[in-house]
């Protein structure tokens, strides 16, 4: 599982723990996630602009 940050505000995307606010559950590949997807801590930043952070083993 991977993690991916968000440039802007630090908020981390973390394939393990999902985003289930945002409808993602636990686990939840980053493959998976809309490319339309934006942060959901600033709303500025789109799943473009992530940065892989490495991967958790
Ligand atoms: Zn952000």
């Amino acid at each position: 599982m991977a993690r991916y940050g968000c440039p802007g505000c630090g908020y981390v995307y973390d394939e393990a723990v999902g985003a289930p606010r945002e409808g993602f559950p636990a686990g939840t590949s980053w493959q998976q996630i809309p490319d339309e997807w934006c942060c959901p801590d600033c709303a500025v930043r789109e799943k473009f602009d992530f940065q892989p952070m490495g991967v958790n083993s």
